[in-house]
């Protein structure tokens, strides 16, 4: 069967990067079986420019790095687009509006299983980029209905550091599951019936023993749906311009 290619924006971080290259493959070894894998090509940041943009706020310049990705990847032939991070979804309106593939937008690709489980009130984990500002979950409220909880400021703050300077960097502590633990239980407390892992890196660090309710995995989420566009029936490839 023919299988179309998609391209990643990586490298926000690699560590999450790592996942998707492997959870894409997988995925699509699991569907084709045998020697198959996915086909697919890699845009990877560094980083550290990155994260000193969305820090002093340059998000007009983030926003151009990302569109330089986006039509790199789609001349390379990429047929869609994944960014491989939730915070950077702050820019995938930038993102959709300079090319002519689609964008395979993280939260829709989160929201869909959680409205197929019937869960309408959910907490909400990440950066503080994706916990406080609209773009994420504006987008879980108006197009799906959800009823999004996200911690109080103290607990927020301790989420956002230990992405910025455990996760990303590799660094997986104990001691850092154990407040993501107590940050999920005071979360259900609350009347949270599910938890999105809104970064793409908590999965390295949480997992499903870590909750008594059930965890939406966006880096799992968002590489299941990678693998479903790349292996639809009947769509045609995109054709290099
Ligand atoms: N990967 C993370 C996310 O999903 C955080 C890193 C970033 O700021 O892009 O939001």
């Amino acid at each position: 069967m023919t299988q179309r290619m998609v391209g990643l924006m990586g490298g926000m971080s690699w560590e999450s990067s790592a996942e998707y290259y492997r959870l894409i493959n997988q995925g699509v070894r699991a569907r084709l079986g045998g020697l198959h894998s996915a086909r697919c090509v890699m845009w990877s940041f560094d980083f550290a420019d990155i994260e000193a943009l969305q820090h002093a706020g340059r998000w007009d310049e983030a926003g151009d790095a990302l569109v330089a990705a986006a039509q790199g990847l789609m001349a390379a032939g990429a047929g869609a687009l994944l960014i491989c991070t939730n915070t950077m979804h702050k820019l995938a309106g930038r993102v959709e509006a300079a090319v002519a593939i689609p964008l395979l937008h993280i939260a829709d690709c989160t929201a869909v299983p959680i409205q197929q489980a019937g869960l309408r009130r959910i907490g909400l984990l990440g950066t503080a980029f994706t916990m406080e500002q609209d773009f994420y979950r504006g987008r879980l409220v108006e197009r799906f209905g959800l009823d999004v909880l996200i911690p109080p400021a103290d607990d927020r703050a301790e989420v956002h550091r230990i992405i910025y300077d455990e996760l990303v960097q590799g660094r997986i502590e104990p001691r850092s599951r154990a407040i993501y633990r107590a940050v999920i239980e005071r979360l259900i407390a609350r009347g949270a019936e599910a938890i999105i892992l809104g970064c793409t890196e908590i999965s390295l660090l949480v997992a499903q023993d870590d909750s008594a309710v059930p965890l939406f995995d966006t880096t799992a989420l968002h590489a299941a749906a990678a693998v479903e566009w790349a292996l639809a029936e009947g769509a045609p490839s995109y054709q290099r311009p």
